[in-house]
């Protein structure tokens, strides 16, 4: 294993949670024998499910089947991994681990929008800063803005909706100048020309990266992400969450997922591909296409915002619009689809910017 337990990290934990006493679920107590301690239905369930008998029991409150599969997956202890119902979970308990309702958390504009949702919900300040036009960190900047009240950075990388990746030297030199966590959210690292940084997690004592099943591995519908992060980080997060938080069937679908890599470097390949198709056509159309390391294109197009309601009025073509976004002007982010659903799309506008031309 790559990283072994290293328990000589403190992380800043809110006061309020450094010796909270976590809810003892049953199953945390004993996970075999007659099981009289929980109230579930002794007889059964009352479908009959090809997930085999056992839904009447609560799951494992450590999924700890999962974790040990993605153990062997990442080369990575599971001691050092955290499973969440979505990476969504994840980024809700990070902020309620760290975040005083004082403190604040730093966010780089256009990014993903859950961490600023997650943090007002919390009661949290959130400092929201701006990439650079290249939507890249302006570094020196992010640096001055930090001060004590600052608990936690969130960068994405690839990140949605920019498509992007950032800097490795950036990630370390946040890492290394600031004592609180920086979160790396890896949810499309699949689709990107260079690797995770989860392996990094052992030498930077403050990273925590997210990962999720929900784009390359095709299982959205399931729930499950999963954060790589210190064991002391783990530990709490382990104490802090939900009893049950991931459900049998999801842990059990993740799991067996993880035995079908193939599959999934199959659906990575045909994605890469029509990513490239769809770059190219839209560029022909006229669009202007950012370099994408996911499975989404952000394109530009005077008035993208009337082409984006256009599409799904007249064509039932949903894509999303980000044109009131900072740094977003006529900017609307489009999934990679089937060659059908791509080519479809890319009739549909043409057909909306020959009307439009026609005016
Ligand atoms: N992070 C990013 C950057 C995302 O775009 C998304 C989903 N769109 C998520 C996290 C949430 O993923 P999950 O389905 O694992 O909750």
């Amino acid at each position: 294993m790559k990283i072994l337990s290293t328990k000589k990290y403190s992380p800043p934990i809110r006061s309020k949670l450094k010796n909270f006493q976590a809810y003892g679920s049953a199953r945390s107590f004993y996970q075999e024998g007659l099981f009289m301690d929980a109230n579930e239905n002794p007889l059964g369930n009352v479908i009959s499910t090809k997930y085999g008998t056992e839904l009447n029991r609560y799951p494992d409150p450590l999924s700890m089947d999962l974790r040990k599969a993605l153990e062997k997956f990442l080369s990575i202890s599971e001691k050092n991994i955290f499973v969440g119902n979505g990476s969504d979970e994840i980024i809700d308990l990070l902020i309620r681990l760290f975040v005083e309702q004082d403190e604040e958390i730093i966010i780089l504009e256009p990014t993903y929008g859950m961490y600023k949702v997650v943090a007002e919900i919390a009661g949290v300040n959130v400092k929201s800063l701006l990439l650079k036009t290249n939507f890249q960190i302006d570094v020196p900047n992010l640096l001055s803005q930090i001060n004590s009240k600052t608990k936690i950075i969130f960068l994405c990388s690839p990140n949605n909706p920019t498509g992007n990746l950032i800097r490795l030297e950036d990630v370390e030199k946040i890492c290394r100048s600031f004592n609180g966590i920086v979160v790396v959210d890896e949810a499309y690292i699949e689709f990107s020309s260079k690797p995770s940084l989860v392996g990094k997690v052992s030498s930077i004592e403050n990273l925590v990266i997210l990962r999720t099943f929900s784009k390359a591995w095709g299982l959205a519908g399931i729930r499950v992400g999963y954060a790589v992060a210190q064991e002391t980080v783990i530990e709490y997060l382990n104490k802090i969450k939900l009893p049950y938080n991931l459900n049998k069937i999801s842990s059990r679908l993740a799991t067996e997922a993880l035995k079908n890599k193939e599959k999934m470097l199959e659906f990575r390949k045909i994605i890469l591909g029509e990513r490239e198709k769809l770059a190219n056509s839209l560029t022909d159309l006229g669009f202007k296409v950012f370099p994408s390391e996911a499975n989404f294109l952000l394109v530009n197009y005077p008035n993208a915002s009337d082409i984006t309601k256009k599409l799904a009025l007249n064509y039932a073509i949903i894509i999303r619009d980000f044109s009131s976004k900072p740094l977003l002007k006529d900017c609307v982010r489009i999934s990679v689809g089937t060659p059908e659903q791509n080519e479809l799309l890319i009739k549909s506008l043409n057909k909306i910017i020959w009307k439009i031309k026609q005016k």
